[in-house]
């Protein structure tokens, strides 16, 4: 079932994913070689509690089987679903963050892929356009478009443009109540498929794109996605308020941008590139 929310609860929503924009942004301010990803998790569960919401993805799943941190924390070749570790970050790396936030009922959902020092031209290519990308598929998150409509912007984008390979077993979804409504939103597909977009939908638009194939495999910890040929992946999302003309982000990329630029280890390439 796709909820249509009123305005009201649109901008109690709003909240819910400014809430993770901020937490993104605060993770952006102290991302440098040597921290791991855990020390990333257990700082972002601080920030998101001590601003009244939830960890969204903390405990998300089935019960013996739910997802144990706060973040999803994707490094170079994993696509989403990374559990944070041990693992220290080096010059070079990408890393791809994954927030939720629960928060007076609704929740927020949006992810960013950070740059650490020295990534390859063609690595920041793949986070540039897949960022783009994420406002190709917004444009079409109108009032009497398709679901294909989002899907097939994104897809010409990506791979029809530049080649890249869109991960097909993970898609975008409503977002409300829910953590995961309906409709699903592919990163691929066709212009006029798929159910009808109604005005106050919201929508979590969010590209999975590899430098090389689009095939992934699983890792044994029955979470971590990756590449199947082990080349890089990016991923953003944005929470997008479905409107007349076009949509609306709930997220914001701005605040994360301003702390990537001013954080001297990251590389902000991407974003004037
Ligand atoms: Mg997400
Ligand atoms: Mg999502």
């Amino acid at each position: 079932m796709i909820h249509i929310k009123s305005l009201e609860e649109i901008e109690i929503q709003r909240k819910s994913a400014l809430a993770v924009s901020a937490t993104l942004t605060e993770v952006a301010t102290f991302l440098k070689p040597g921290i791991t990803t855990l020390s990333i998790d257990t700082m972002a569960e601080t920030f998101i509690r001590d601003h009244g919401g939830v960890p969204s993805f903390k405990g998300y799943g089935p019960k013996n089987h739910a997802f144990p941190f706060s973040l999803c924390i994707s490094v170079n070749e994993a696509v989403v679903h990374g559990f944070p570790s041990s693992y220290e970050l080096k010059d070079g790396d990408i890393v791809s963050i994954d927030c939720g936030v629960y928060m007076n009922g609704f929740h927020g959902d949006s992810a960013y892929t950070f740059a650490i020092g020295n990534v390859a031209p063609e690595v920041l290519k793949l986070l540039k356009v897949t960022k783009e990308s994420v406002y190709k598929g917004i444009e079409q998150a109108a009032d009497g478009n398709r679901v294909g409509d989002i899907s097939y912007a994104i897809e010409q984008y990506t791979n029809g443009q530049y080649g890249y390979g869109i991960v097909r077993e993970l898609v975008g979804h409503g977002v409300g109540r829910n953590l995961h409504e309906d409709p699903n939103v592919p990163n691929y597909g066709r212009r006029g498929d798929g159910k009808r977009l109604k005005e106050n939908m919201v929508l979590a638009i969010e590209p999975m794109i590899n430098l090389g194939t689009r095939n992934i495999d699983q890792l044994e910890d029955g979470w971590t996605i990756v590449t199947a040929d082990r080349k890089a992946s990016a991923h953003f999302e944005h929470t997008t308020w479905v409107r007349k003309g076009k949509g609306e982000p709930l997220s914001s990329f701005e605040p994360i941008e301003a702390a990537e630029r001013a954080n001297g280890e990251l590389n902000s390439a991407h974003y004037t590139a």
